[in-house]
């Protein structure tokens, strides 16, 4: 069995592991076929990419992390994407978690607050022909305004309370996901639904462990 199909095990078994938490069984098709097919040993540094297939999160330089392939997937997973989604993504890392959401997607948004993993990802991204991603480099608390609304928003980044100007640029009907709590801790993975008229509720998936969103001049 290649890497790639060991990593799509491995995130099955531990979907199953976790099915009363998250609700579900099994993740979409969609979902999987796109974890399936991309390369995520292109998204991590030469030294990690022994280790790229392996369930785990891993470094990526500037003291950031890539996130665990299974979390990578359960929040693409929540997120119920359309094939004409637009989603927007706040803190784009390496540009994998993009790249597995340019596949299931329409369009995808993708903000990072550091310059130099802004920069390395968009052209990743471009390398490897993911044209329906957008990249820049800007504190992502405050979206993406110029092409709101978005059905869709994911945080990639720990924050104490979901940024307000993420709730106002998501579509009536739209669906964010963002770890809750504290930095340097756990946190709670929350799935935010808007109503069609607007009302917002928030459900608890599971906890997980994110590096802490940041603010411009704090970064
Ligand atoms: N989704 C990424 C991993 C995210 S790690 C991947 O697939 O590789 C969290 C990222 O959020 C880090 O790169 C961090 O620099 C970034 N980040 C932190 N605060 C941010 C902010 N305010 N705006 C945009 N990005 C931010």
């Amino acid at each position: 069995m290649s890497d790639q199909l060991q990593m799509v095990r491995d995130i099955e078994r531990e979907v199953a592991y976790t099915r009363r938490m998250i609700g579900r069984t099994a993740l979409r098709d969609s979902v999987m076929h796109a974890i399936r097919d991309v390369p995520r040993e292109a998204f991590v540094p030469e030294t990690e990419r022994r280790f790229a297939y392996d369930n785990g999160p891993l470094p990526i330089g500037c003291g950031q992390t890539i996130s665990q392939p299974y979390i990578v997937a359960l929040m693409t997973d929540l997120l119920e994407l359309e094939a004409d989604a637009v989603v927007l993504e706040v803190g784009t890392g390496s540009g994998y978690q993009a790249a597995v959401l340019s596949r299931v997607a329409k369009r995808v948004y993708t903000v990072e607050i550091i310059e130099t993993l802004a920069m390395r990802a968009a052209e990743t991204l471009t390398h490897l022909g993911y044209d329906n991603v957008s990249c820049r480099c800007v504190d992502g608390f405050h979206g993406w305004p110029e092409h709101a609304p978005y059905d869709a928003i994911m945080v990639t980044a720990a924050a104490l309370e979901i940024p307000p100007p993420l709730i106002d640029q998501l579509k009536p009907g739209g669906r964010l996901v963002i770890p809750i709590g504290h930095p340097f801790d756990y946190q709670q993975l929350i799935l935010v639904e808007k109503s069609l008229s607007g009302e917002v509720s928030e459900r608890t998936i599971l906890g997980v462990a994110f590096v802490p969103l940041t603010r411009s001049g704090q970064a």
